[in-house]
């Protein structure tokens, strides 16, 4: 993607709004294949509800957490999720232990033999030491990785499958769900976004670059409004200042819907709780989460 300096952007702002208020103009935007093009790319965040993201409806079913929302299932520190995007479905982590996993599937009726690609979000040991046993189990499948990862955790899955190394500036899985690349940051780390019918879905593992950064990237590269932010925030430990200031960012950016779990922390999730009111989504082992209507 180009980057554009702040002042050009400032300059062009009005001649891109005016061209987008214009139905037929803004229709001529979009590539035949109805994604944006490189024009689209210029935009300001949009925080308003739109029409952009027609079609997709995505289904995000957890099956490792530290938190559970059903009693019966095994609750663990770590994440998996299971997403189902127009008919897609890809495994979005691991967890760390396979019969963890493998029970909480079973008890939610997931084949996981289902999985067309599994994503892994970054390589600490709670999101991807089920991946071995489970690559052993299922077969080979597409396993999404950053070339930033350790070698090591790159050629234990070279061993196993075919990689698909992710550009920094991301890839598309299907048309309409993609892998934002490297966030950035010490740790690296990338995060699902879906374009569902009600706006940008978000899905994270652990957020270590920074949850807003990653929100704000998928707002940027692929035309908001945000609906969802659903997985790990990485928030133990902040002073409640920063989260009420990350909350205020979410809300700027036009956030409807969060989702926080895994390793957001207590008080964060409480804080997004009481802010948030009717758009927390209470999510664990067992949540399944629906947004978009839909292919
Ligand atoms: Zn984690
Ligand atoms: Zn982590």
């Amino acid at each position: 993607m180009t980057l554009i300096p702040r002042t050009l952007f400032r300059a062009v702002l009005p001649a891109v709004v005016a061209l987008l208020a214009a139905p037929p103009l803004h229709a001529a935007l979009e590539r035949a294949d109805g994604r944006p093009s490189a024009a689209d790319s210029t935009d300001p965040i949009r925080t308003e509800r739109t029409d952009r993201h027609q079609a997709g409806s995505i289904e995000i079913t957890v099956l490792f957490d530290n938190y559970a929302v059903e009693q019966e299932l095994v609750t663990a520190w770590g994440f998996a999720a299971l997403v189902r995007f127009n008919g897609h479905a890809v495994l979005f982590d691991t967890g760390f232990d396979e019969d963890i996993l493998l029970a909480n599937a079973n008890a939610l009726g997931v084949d996981l033999a289902g999985i067309e690609a599994i994503v892994i979000s970054h390589a600490h040991s709670d999101h991807v030491d089920a991946l071995p046993p489970l690559l052993g189990r299922i077969g080979p499948r597409p396993v999404y990785l950053l070339e930033a990862f350790p070698i090591s955790f790159r050629e234990m899955v070279s061993q196993r499958c075919e990689p698909v190394m992710v550009p920094d500036a991301g890839i598309d899985l299907f048309e309409g769900l993609h892998l934002t690349g490297n966030a950035g940051g010490s740790i690296p780390e990338q995060a699902l976004v879906a374009e569902s019918s009600e706006g940008l879905v978000v899905l994270t593992g652990c957020a270590h670059p920074g949850i807003l950064r990653i929100v704000r990237l998928a707002a940027e590269r692929y035309g908001g409004p945000i609906h969802l932010v659903m997985g790990g925030y990485h928030l133990g430990g902040q002073p409640m200042s920063s989260i009420e200031e990350l909350i205020e960012g979410f809300r700027e950016l036009g956030v409807a819907l969060v989702a926080p779990t895994h390793c957001t922390g207590d008080e964060a999730i409480a804080a997004f709780r009481e802010a948030y009111g009717d758009g927390f989504v209470k999510v664990g082992v067992g949540a399944v989460v629906r947004a978009g209507r839909g292919r």
